[in-house]
């Protein structure tokens, strides 16, 4: 049967049951989309948090309670790179778990290579970690609004030892009380897989509770953990497969009023529902 749905990219497994397999991108609101869901449920082929994603309208975003934040524009490795040295510098890890990587906390600036390649973005993330950075410019502009919330934090030239001169973290300081609502969560947990190639799952042995970052629809919170708080902040509950572990950074509708009107870039605005 031919749908006409453009395949991005066709690849092989060895190691699980679905030998042969492709990309391809389709909306839920595509007309397609009931007939390629028919096929993928004949063929008992399982939709995961990890095969699809949610976009937000400006419209969903500009009229959120609240909104998750996280970098679109990524730059570099947090530095030295190699050997987990970044980490020994920047992290603690007395406290991280070694089973699932939650309680990994920032305990002094973070190292770069030199000064990022910011493009047309206001703000910029960097891989293995979600700490945000912004151009100093963004900074003289939160506070005049009033924005709470975050400390103005150096990233420093990992040879020269110097703050960097374009660019510091937006570190957020508070933390959300506990309380993400899991009913449309996955519980993280430690994957296996058979002799026969069945994927099997256990919880971690550690006894943490860490979610798998979701793919379709809204996160949930109550919304009584909002309360007082500052316009940004970050949850108490950790998400992330297998060890990584990250707390998520929430902000303010105030917060998405200034990004919007000063066209900012670098960032993901997420609505989050609030209940
Ligand atoms: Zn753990």
């Amino acid at each position: 049967m031919q749908l006409g749905i453009e395949l991005k990219e066709l690849f092989m497994h060895e190691d699980t049951k679905y030998s042969l397999g492709c990309h391809f991108n389709i909306y839920e609101d595509d007309p397609l989309w009931p007939e390629v869901e028919k096929v993928l449920s004949s063929a008992e082929i399982p939709i995961t948090d990890a095969d699809t994603d949610t976009e937000f309208t400006q419209e969903e975003i500009m009229s959120a309670e609240w909104v998750r934040i996280y970098p679109s524009h990524f730059v570099g490795y947090p530095m030295p790179k190699d050997h987990g040295e970044w980490m020994i510098l920047s992290y603690t890890s007395e406290k991280e778990c070694q089973v699932c990587g939650i309680e990994l906390r920032q305990k002094a600036p973070i190292h770069l290579k030199d000064e990022p390649k910011m493009g047309r973005n206001h703000f910029m993330g960097i891989f293995w970690v979600y700490d945000i950075f912004a151009q100093n410019k963004v900074f003289d502009v939160l506070l005049k609004n009033g924005i709470t919330g975050f400390e103005v934090y150096p990233a420093i030239h990992y040879k020269k030892k110097v703050p960097l001169n374009t660019i510091k973290q937006l570190k957020v300081i508070s933390e959300l009380s506990p309380g993400v609502i899991a009913e449309n969560l996955t519980r993280a947990d430690v994957e296996g897989i058979t002799a026969d190639n069945i994927i099997t799952h256990k919880p971690y042995p550690c006894g943490h509770v860490k979610y798998i970052g979701l793919g379709r629809g809204m996160y949930k919170f109550p919304r009584n953990i909002f309360g007082d708080k500052p316009d940004l902040v970050k949850t108490h509950d950790w998400f992330g497969g297998g060890h990584s572990a990250v707390q998520f950074i929430l902000a303010s509708a105030k917060f998405v009023k200034v990004y919007m009107e000063n066209n900012w870039k670098g960032l993901s605005l997420n609505p989050i529902k609030l209940i």
